[in-house]
């Protein structure tokens, strides 16, 4: 029976890699994949699936937050892969299920697990409660050598909570880091002091 995938992973750990090497492979095969990702990324231009090593490629379904998946969009696929999943909706990812299970073709969805918060977005979420397979893509803290599960956001050099996701004239990075490198760089006591930090950022904004 086919599976719905969920592979996460922080920032910088080769996700779309790994997606654009599955898609190379099924196609070598003489099989059709169907690569999709949210409409409003558009950090490598609005069709193109990227990786920050380089390699590139158009998806086929550019899907906006109102769009819907239809079955009869995959009928002919031996593969669905997803970049950036993170971004798309719980009701997307209700879609990717019974496309799994109705049309019977593996759908692997790689993206985010948190955000900058350390919160789940809602399509991980979704995924966290739907998916047959959840698999983590590692990498090592951008100080250390531990596995990194955070995305730590800065601004100019500075490590933030609060801002919104894009901010406009900044420089804005973001670093896989562990834990003890989050909470370092956010001057935090420990996790505990997260919400305390987001609700005073969110009372001065
Ligand atoms: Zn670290």
């Amino acid at each position: 029976m086919a599976k719905l995938y969920f592979r996460h992973g922080t920032v910088g750990s080769a996700k779309t890699l790994n997606l654009l090497a599955v898609a190379h492979n099924y196609e070598r095969q003489g099989k059709k994949v169907v690569v999709i990702k949210p409409g409003f990324d558009d950090r490598y231009g609005t069709k193109e699936v990227a990786s920050r090593a380089g390699l590139h490629r158009e998806a086929h379904i550019i899907l906006s937050a109102s769009g819907r998946l239809d079955r009869s969009m995959f009928e002919d696929a031996q593969c669905v892969l997803v970049d950036e999943v993170q971004f798309l909706t719980a009701r997307h990812i209700d879609q990717l299920r019974d496309i799994s299970d109705q049309v019977g073709v593996p759908v692997i969805c790689y993206g985010l697990r948190t955000d900058f918060r350390s919160k789940l977005f809602e399509g991980s979420r979704r995924l966290m409660e739907l998916a047959d397979s959840i698999e983590e893509v590692k990498t090592t803290c951008h100080r250390c050598n531990r596995k990194a599960i955070f995305n730590l956001k800065c601004v100019d050099g500075v490590a933030l909570l609060d801002g919104p996701s894009q901010q406009v004239g900044g420089d804005e990075i973001f670093q896989p880091v562990c834990s003890l490198h989050y909470v370092e760089a956010l001057n935090l006591d420990g996790v505990e002091g997260i919400d305390e930090d987001i609700a005073e950022s969110e009372l001065t904004t």
